[in-house]
């Protein structure tokens, strides 16, 4: 267990402030993501260090094709999850509280370790949602910081504003962040986050100097019709730019949600739309062909970074990250290993 500041007395309850669930607790009780607790009036994180998975894997599979592309980050993750996708695809992790008795404690400085034996360029908190850890990632971002690596996080961005700010002070470089629908979709399951506190928490990160890749999951019946698409589309160029990566994934039968896989048809029309608005970097993932995983210059279209499943085999860019046909300027923060 570990001691946690960000918390407000209301009476005999406290009411956690690490993500926008803000869970109020009595004494004894646990908060949504089962990792929070009331106890004697303060909130402690009871999952603090209980690792459910960790190993070395490519930067592309977060995704994020725009930082440091072809490296690895030593990816971990802990137990439980702030929301409840009805679709989740990391459910047997993300639907297990830390106090069921599964993984083992491992501390900080020991993943910052595994990363260097593994030769990797960074460190990514991942699979199960990040911010209901925020006290051991910060730990292990400020330690992966002082060491020379890169800090990542796969996350819904649900963070407090003042959990976010705890987050990028610690090393915070880069969020693969997912937008899971619009604001119809978010009425109806009620298990999403809130498509507006992400998106401008998104954009404050941004703002702050965080790299940021939009990832848009897109769920037969859930978040599929033109008109949602549309929206997050369009808000994503709203709030993040026009520059900001963005990623059109298929999702799969998972969890609680059996309805088709996304149709080809329908993935390409965000991918059309989103192109059409402006967007200048958009990908298909998900799928078998690996030519909407490509990066094409916005300018003159050369396939300037050119990826497999998921990993980088081929950079045409100069020295200065321009496509080495037009000299067009190519959005990539970090070294390419390539
Ligand atoms: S981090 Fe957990 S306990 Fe805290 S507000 Fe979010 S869901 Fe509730």
């Amino acid at each position: 267990m570990r001691d946690v500041v960000f918390y407000e007395e209301m009476g005999p309850k406290i009411r956690c402030l690490v993500c926008i669930r803000r869970c109020l607790l009595s004494e004894g009780s646990l908060g949504y993501c089962g990792n929070y607790m009331n106890s004697g009036g303060k909130l402690v994180n009871v999952g603090y260090g209980i690792i459910s998975a960790h190993e070395s894997r490519p930067i592309e599979i977060k995704p994020l094709f725009h930082f440091y592309p072809g490296s690895t980050a030593y990816t971990f993750s802990g137990f439980g999850c702030n929301f409840a996708c009805p679709w989740c695809q990391n459910h047997h992790l993300s639907k297990i509280y830390p106090s069921a008795g599964l993984g083992h404690y491992i501390a900080p400085n020991a993943i910052v370790r595994y990363a260097e034996l593994a030769g990797d360029q960074g460190l990514c908190a991942s699979f199960n949602e990040p911010a209901i850890h925020l006290e051991y990632i910060s730990g292990v971002f400020e330690i992966g910081r002082k060491k020379g690596f890169y800090n990542v996080m796969v996350s819904n961005g649900s963070y407090t504003r003042e959990a976010l700010d705890r987050l990028i002070d610690s090393g915070l470089d880069a969020v693969s962040l997912d937008i899971k629908g619009c604001v119809e979709a978010y009425r109806r399951f009620q298990a999403i986050p809130d498509p507006f506190e992400v998106l401008k928490n998104a954009r404050y990160a941004l703002s702050r100097g965080v790299h940021i890749e939009s990832v848009f999951l897109v769920v037969t019946g859930a978040n599929d019709s033109p008109e949602c698409i549309k929206w997050v589309i369009d808000k994503h160029i709203e709030y993040l730019g026009v520059e900001t990566p963005l990623h059109i994934n298929r999702y799969h039968p998972a969890y609680r949600y059996w309805e088709k896989p996304t149709s080809m048809e329908t993935l390409l029309f965000a991918y059309r739309y989103a192109l059409e608005r402006g967007v200048h970097y958009v990908y298909i993932g998900n799928i078998l062909e690996t030519r909407y995983m490509h990066t094409y210059c916005p300018s003159c279209g050369h396939a300037v970074l050119k990826r497999s499943h998921y990993g980088l085999i081929k950079a045409d860019l100069t020295d200065r990250n321009r496509c080495s046909k037009c000299g067009y300027r190519i959005r990539v923060v970090g070294k390419i290993y390539v």
